[in-house]
């Protein structure tokens, strides 16, 4: 049923009247800046960026730790609504015909729901979960507890995030970005020492590390952090991770593949990096593909996207195109027709969604 504009006007400004938060672009609406005091006269806290209109006003975008502003105003959501978020999002998974995920950088907050959904049996794939690693507390608790196993849950590394991203232009590139360079703030979110620390407190226990890092700048700093970890831990294979690892030279890809690293990418990014141009000159976006990725792909709700990026290693300047139809050919063409019937895990039918 279509809604009258006049319907949909008064609609869409009752909903700007309450205060919300699109987590992954890191925008809030004037409700929110305005319950976490955020004006033009606000000086932008440590780590982070209250990007402002020319007269000053907040346009509502904060980066990277600038977000800390509004955090403490959020309400917490109780553990149930976790719980059905969480499942929420696996039963997602389960329909595109996903058995398994990677969850990386679970909070203290929201811990016990997964722990508990665990307890209960009610995840319907398997999950892999990496704790937050900027989380000094959480990281001492667990490295005394150690790492833990079940058949649906594990618990077995921590996610730290050192730069920002690329869509922020907040990514560590080891040169300018190419589009509008002055509004890019390079930032680190930990230093170098501070990883080596954590790595140095959680490896003995066995637990992974997984680094959050987007530009060339930050991949090359934080590989050379692993070779001097690996030459301190050389009896264990850790599996340490490079997390995104969205944009290497070719000098990275091939440190990468010495020391064994994992480059934990997500096809989709190849998408995304020709969008940013700001990122990537020709010879980095080769370099890039030339990296033959293993998986983990990152998506929302559809398994496609990815699987077809990473197959084709191709982008389109118009974008993914979700609905068919492509604009462009690929040989593994037939990925986008992929129909998921039903997903079985460990013998019980989790699609259709059955419940248990
Ligand atoms: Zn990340």
């Amino acid at each position: 049923m279509r809604m009258s504009p006049k319907r949909k006007a008064s609609r869409i400004g009752s909903l700007l009247s309450k205060p919300f938060i699109l987590a992954r672009s890191q925008a809030n609406n004037g409700a929110a800046l305005t319950i976490a005091g955020i004006d033009a006269k606000t000086p932008h806290p440590e780590g982070g960026t209250i990007l402002r209109r020319a007269n000053g006003e907040a346009t509502g975008v904060l980066l990277t730790l600038a977000k800390k502003l509004v955090e403490p105003h959020i309400p917490p959501l109780t553990q149930d609504q976790e719980e059905r978020a969480i499942l929420k999002g696996l039963q997602l998974m389960a329909a595109e015909g996903v058995t398994s995920v990677h969850e990386a950088g679970i909070s203290r907050k929201r811990l016990p729901a997964w722990e508990n959904l665990a307890r209960q049996g009610r995840l319907p794939i398997r999950v892999y979960g990496l704790l937050d690693g900027n989380d000094a507390e959480l990281v001492a608790n667990w490295v005394k507890r150690g790492p833990f196993d079940s058949d649906f849950f594990t618990v077995r590394g921590f996610k730290v995030y050192y730069d920002g991203s690329l869509g922020s232009r907040t990514a560590l590139l080891a040169g300018p970005y190419s589009d509008r360079p002055h509004e890019a703030e390079m930032t680190e979110r930990i230093s170098i020492e501070a990883i080596r620390k954590l790595a140095e407190q959680v490896s003995p226990q066995g637990f992974q590390l997984a680094v959050h890092t987007i530009g060339d700048a930050a991949n090359h700093k934080i590989i050379d952090l692993y070779r001097v970890l690996r030459r301190k831990f050389p009896a264990r294979d850790l599996r340490w991770r490079l997390e995104h690892a969205q944009v290497l030279d070719a000098k990275a890809i091939r440190e990468i593949s010495q020391l064994g690293l994992i480059a934990s990418m997500q096809p989709s990014h190849a998408v995304g990096l020709a969008r940013c141009q700001g990122a990537a000159d020709a010879q980095l976006r080769l370099a890039r593909r030339a990296l033959d990725t293993q998986g983990n792909p990152l998506f929302c709700c559809d398994a496609k996207d990815p699987l077809w990026a990473a197959a084709s290693r191709l982008v389109s300047s118009a974008g993914f195109n979700r609905a068919g139809s492509p604009d462009f050919t690929i040989p593994s063409a037939q990925l986008k027709d992929i129909k998921v019937i039903e997903t079985w895990v460990d013998g019980r039918l989790v699609k259709p969604f059955t419940g248990s």
